[in-house]
């Protein structure tokens, strides 16, 4: 790998501490890391080297996914870190930046290959991009990269204008957009896997699909973000993003395999077939849902509105689901239904595929993406009271042996390899936000109702309505059956820990 200086923004973050540190420490563990490598972490606050050294090391105490015990170890690997002073405001900073930046690149001798890691609020990505251009920190003999996080924009409009100015100091190809669900393992090997549960599956390559389900449920509330999330909601936290992503990773891989340089191609297609909805379709094919008051394993929890820091009349929604089709001529008899939500009774991410078949017995393809992964065949009955009682089949899967890699560790790595493939490109953004943007105007004019639902549930009835209209269920939202006994029975599924 070439040598690189990674420059990190919010290096006194939570980000930072949970994730990239961690992930970085983990990289260089598995020797991913450049050998030459040098980290400058950015904060407002004045600290030495030492300090910030020693912060680093406390958050791999704290988060690391391997146990830090040889101190010879994290002291080789803290030797890169060095810490600077910077107001994103203040362009003087920039140019002291450069400085150090440069200073450490002769004293490693390496080349400038530089990647800037913006793990700070949104507002500052505009400003960030901007100075480093007009720093000169930009201008490299080597490559620079710019790495962010989602929210890329708060609409359409926004995430057009935040992408007109990032391109004014990094092209297309430096910009890494982070949707880290695009980092899970099981994203990125689902079509593979498919393909593999297909081969053992034979019949079910030439079988209609009925529809598919894919839910992004939550036990969690707000939380700590309120001030983000009243802004955002489901649609722009989890929808327009993640689970149009998921999407994506689905159909393009179904039913032929793509090559890796395709995968771009291919996902732009399908956004592009996204049938788009006018105002009729929307009141009949989206649910909104906010959470009120319930039980979250057997705790009480307070309604969204009663949550800290929340207005008392907010009409932001902590659900939604939706009915979507691809005009393809693969996917154009498929309804897909996406769900996505906060304080729902189970934490899971899942997608579903379920087969015509006659009778009351349903065959079903299941990709669990988390908290665990695995992916199976189930025979269920179609009545969902009772489609614990059938013991599925498995397609034996053999890569889940692998030990589960955090998402931020494969794609930093991919990252300072210059691979884009699991990251999200503009066009998948802009494509998405333009499927989303008339949801956002229908919300904004409160044309589709905000429905109610108690913490613990399944989300708004609604919901339910919206697949039980066109003949269906939501699978594995039994009200007293756990989805471990759901699964139970003969069933070889390889799964591991995340
Ligand atoms: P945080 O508030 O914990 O950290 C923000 C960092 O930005 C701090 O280091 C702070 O010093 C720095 N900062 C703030 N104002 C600054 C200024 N004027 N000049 C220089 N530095 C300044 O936030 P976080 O949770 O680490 O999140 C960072 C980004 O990552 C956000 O965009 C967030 O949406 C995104 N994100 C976070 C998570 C997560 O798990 N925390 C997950 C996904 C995305």
């Amino acid at each position: 790998m070439e040598p690189a200086t990674f420059v990190l923004f919010g290096a006194t973050g939570d980000l930072a501490k949970r994730k990239i540190y961690p992930a970085l420490f983990q990289l260089f563990v598995d020797q991913k890391l450049p050998s030459s490598f040098s980290l400058i972490g950015l904060g407002r606050r004045e600290l030495s080297h030492e300090t910030f050294q020693s912060n680093v090391e406390q958050s791999l105490i704290t988060f690391s996914r391997s146990e830090v015990k040889d101190a010879d170890v994290v002291k080789k690997f803290l030797r890169a870190f060095r810490y600077h002073v910077l107001d994103v405001d203040r362009k003087e900073d920039y140019t002291k930046l450069l400085r150090l930046v440069e200073e450490r690149e002769e004293e490693l001798n390496i080349t400038p290959n530089r990647m800037f890691y913006l793990s700070v609020g949104p507002e500052f990505f505009e400003t960030i991009a901007t100075n480093i251009h007009e720093s000169g920190l930009g201008s490299v003999d080597g490559w620079k990269r710019l790495v962010i996080e989602k929210p890329f924009g708060h609409d359409l409009e926004s995430a057009r204008q935040l992408n007109h100015t990032l391109n004014q100091a990094f092209d297309e190809p430096e910009i890494y957009r982070i949707d880290h669900y695009l980092g899970k393992p099981m994203v990125q090997r689902m079509g593979q896997l498919l393909h593999s549960a297909l081969w053992e599956q034979a019949d079910l390559r030439t079988r209609s699909i009925t529809n598919i389900q894919i839910s992004a449920n939550e036990t969690l509330g707000v939380e700590e973000r309120a001030g983000y999330y009243d802004h955002a909601g489901a649609i722009r936290d989890m929808f327009q993003n993640h689970m149009l992503q998921l999407l994506m990773m689905l159909t393009i891989e179904l039913p032929n395999r793509s090559s890796v340089d395709e995968v771009g191609k291919l996902k732009r297609k399908i956004m592009k077939s996204l049938m788009s909805l006018n105002k009729m379709d929307i009141t009949q094919h989206v649910v909104r849902g906010q959470y009120g008051a319930g039980e979250i394993k057997g705790e009480q929890v307070v309604g969204y509105t009663d949550e800290l820091g929340i207005a008392v009349d907010s009409q932001n929604d902590t659900f939604i689901a939706a009915k979507l089709r691809v005009d393809d001529p693969f996917w154009k008899d498929t309804p897909i239904y996406i769900r996505t939500g906060k304080r729902l009774k189970e934490k899971v991410t899942r997608i579903v595929i379920e087969y015509k078949s006659k009778g009351p017995l349903k065959d079903l393809l299941i990709v669990e993406i988390g908290p665990n992964e695995g992916i199976f065949f189930q025979r269920s009955q179609s009545d969902k009271e009772r489609s614990d009682v059938e013991m599925p089949v498995r397609s034996q899967l053999s890569f889940m042996k692998e030990s589960v890699k955090d998402a931020y560790e494969t794609l930093i790595h991919d990252a300072l390899l210059g691979d884009k493939t699991y990251f999200a490109h503009w066009d998948e953004v802009e494509l998405s936000w333009e499927w989303v943007q008339p949801i956002l105007y229908a919300y904004q004019d409160n044309l589709i109702p905000l429905h109610i639902y108690p913490a613990g549930s399944y989300g708004p009835h609604e919901a339910d309505e919206l697949l039980a209209r066109d003949g269906f269920h939501w699978w594995f939202d039994f009200k007293n059956v756990s989805n471990n006994d759901s699964t139970k029975g003969d069933i070889h599924t390889y799964e591991y820990n995340t």
